[in-house]
């Protein structure tokens, strides 16, 4: 059976839909036109759609297509892309195809996958196989800031999804699991005085700064499979807003912090306390957390989404999957995380994702596609 169904996956209707998709601009914040021309695409294949507003401006699109009773399969993708960073060589809203890449923004991340799900999804309809169960996609909204789209998604009917997979450019190291993150604020609260005189007060800017370089110090927690988080400074802002030589009395830092299961906010916020605590400074420090945070993760290799995964995996590629604890964030975190689906991620690979000059193998499309329609049988059988 599987045989019959990869004679249908189009490898050219995938190349063309990216291009279309690398077209229409999608940077975070501004997913509609992505959301409405996706949404146009799955109705095209055979899927009831709708679009799930979930904020002003800012729709996912769902599509579904009941066969029967039974389990229902998630594929999933984010719509948004990072903003334009410096250093693009192409117009990155303009695919350019180059000795097998095709370059673009989102081209990797994750407009790829999208297209290498959308092929599977075509191939399952063309084929007209009966499966059992529920086939599914959703394209969310905002993965690369807050996630809402994919927590908007749980509050609908695929809250009860059996399995999700992610279209992330993940290839041949698959995780099974993912950290958590917070974010620490820091309000560090000094005394002004003159600037000439600075024994008179306590400067923010400074105390704020003997944290930072302690970072090190910090307790990470460390877990058989993930091995340890990490901590990254990713703002600090104090000082005077006109020029004025005062000791700044107010400093307000924000830290990015990766745990691993067995973490958590109030363990990490405990840490942060008590190396400020040990370091004897002169302010006062406020310890707090903001979002957005995600709940790590792991799965069990005994997963049904999992099992079947690998054997298809194995039927198109010759060999297993590598399974690994990946230190990083996806919208898994908030399917798998707070939702409790075994959720996977699979995308056909490329670089320069959150870079310029971002590209996709054109080659990886099919045999990705493979795997996903594959694993869709096998799962809905
Ligand atoms: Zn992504």
């Amino acid at each position: 059976m599987g045989e019959e169904l990869l004679r249908f996956v189009d490898e050219g209707y995938g190349v063309h839909l990216l291009r279309e998709m690398v077209r229409i601009p999608s940077v975070v914040g501004e997913e509609r036109e992505l959301a409405e021309f996706l949404e146009g695409e799955l109705q095209g294949l055979g899927f009831k759609t709708r679009l799930q507003w979930v904020e002003e401006g800012r729709p996912n699109v769902i599509a579904l297509h009941r066969f029967s009773e039974g389990r229902t399969l998630m594929f999933n993708g984010h719509l948004d892309t990072v903003p334009v960073c410096e250093g693009w060589e192409t117009d990155p809203f303009e695919p350019v195809e180059r000795e097998g890449r095709l370059y673009g923004l989102g081209s990797c991340d994750m407009k790829g996958g999208i297209a290498s799900i959308l092929m599977a999804l075509k191939a399952i309809m063309d084929s007209g196989m009966e499966l059992r169960g529920t086939l599914a996609f959703t394209g969310v909204v905002g993965e690369e800031a807050y996630s809402k789209g994919a927590r908007a998604i749980l509050e609908t009917e695929l809250a009860k999804a059996d399995a999700a997979i992610i279209g992330e450019p993940y290839t041949e190291v698959i995780p099974l699991g993912i950290s958590g993150k917070i974010l620490y604020e820091l309000i560090v609260k000094g005394r002004s005085a003159h600037g000439f005189r600075p024994e008179m007060g306590i400067n923010a800017i400074e105390e704020a700064a003997k944290i930072l370089t302690s970072l090190d110090r910090l307790r990470l927690g460390t877990h058989p499979r993930f091995g340890r988080g990490n901590v990254c400074t990713l703002k600090i802002e104090g000082g005077y807003k006109r020029y004025s030589v005062v000791v700044p009395d107010r400093c307000r830092v924000e830290i990015n912090r990766l745990i691993v299961p067995g973490e958590s906010v109030e363990t990490a916020v405990e840490d942060m306390r008590r190396l400020i605590g040990e370091l004897g400074l002169r302010a006062e420090v406020e310890v707090r957390t903001k979002p957005p945070y995600y709940e790590p993760f792991e799965m069990s290799p005994e997963e049904p989404i999992v099992k079947v995964f690998t054997e298809a995996y194995e039927e198109v590629r010759g060999v297993k999957p590598r399974f690994h604890y990946s230190l990083s964030i996806t919208d898994a975190n908030v399917f798998a995380g707070e939702g409790g689906i075994p959720t996977l991620h699979l995308g056909p690979g490329g670089g320069g994702a959150h870079q310029p000059n971002e590209f996709v193998h054109l080659e990886d499309l099919k045999p990705t596609s493979m795997i996903h329609a594959l694993t869709a049988e096998k799962f809905l059988k």
